[in-house]
């Protein structure tokens, strides 16, 4: 369920030895941005991939099955819970169940893929508990609470209710930001990728990932 990608062969920097993948959470309240720096991270850099969740919620115009979202029934999610498939879970907005399939994550990590999680803040705090050594997370504000409103309204793909719903939403969502290791204020989009770049690129260097680096260092000994 994770993207294609040459995932096999991953240039290292450090080639003599193997990492393990970094879980990189990025949240945001609805419009605060995350699914673009997502995208724009995927775009850019062949060691990600993303993770597409399940969720219960309608598909809107202009989205995939299999690609932005597994689109299932709410029996079928709750089956695919009660099989321990999911890594995470949660009700969003108090409306729809969202979740985290764990076998293509599992599979991406161990690859030394890193894999991108566009969840909410339940979604952190359980993958945190879960996996502490794996995750970083990046908060990403808005730079106002106009530009927030607008970037809603431009968007437009929900109701008139469901979008002041979201605005409702987004003041409580914003209040968990604290629970972030990472925060980021996104006064613009190309600043705010790089900036995720900068960190994800400076995790992936943490001594914990890398895989049987004590027999690289043997072969540095005289
Ligand atoms: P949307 O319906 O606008 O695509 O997403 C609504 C919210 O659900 C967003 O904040 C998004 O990050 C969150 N979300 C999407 N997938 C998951 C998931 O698998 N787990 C959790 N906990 N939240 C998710």
């Amino acid at each position: 369920m994770t993207q294609a990608s040459s995932a096999t062969q991953i240039p290292q920097t450090q080639a003599a030895f193997r990492r393990r993948g970094v879980m990189l959470v990025l949240a945001s309240p609805p419009g605060g941005g995350k699914t673009t720096i997502t995208r724009e991270l995927m775009r850019s850099d062949a060691q990600t991939t993303v993770s597409v969740s399940a969720t219960t919620r309608a598909r809107r115009p202009g989205e995939v099955d299999g690609t932005h979202y597994h689109f299932v029934s709410t029996e079928k999610f709750q089956d695919m819970v009660r099989a321990g498939e999911m890594l995470e879970h949660a009700l969003v907005y108090n409306k729809n169940y969202y979740g985290t399939p764990k076998a293509p994550v599992e599979e991406a990590l161990s690859e030394g893929r890193d894999v991108l999680f566009d969840i909410d803040w339940q979604g952190n705090r359980q993958l945190k508990e879960m996996a502490p050594a794996d995750v970083v997370s990046v908060y990403i504000l808005p730079p106002s609470w106009e530009a927030l409103a607008q970037r809603l309204h431009t968007r437009a793909q929900d109701s008139e209710e469901e979008i002041s719903r979201r605005l409702g939403m987004a003041r409580e969502e914003i209040s968990h930001y604290g629970e972030f290791q990472y925060v980021i204020v996104n006064n613009d989009l190309g600043e705010s990728v790089q900036l995720v770049h900068n960190i994800l690129r400076a995790e992936r260097a943490r001594r914990e990932r890398l895989v049987n680096l004590d027999d690289f260092v043997k072969t540095l000994k005289p």
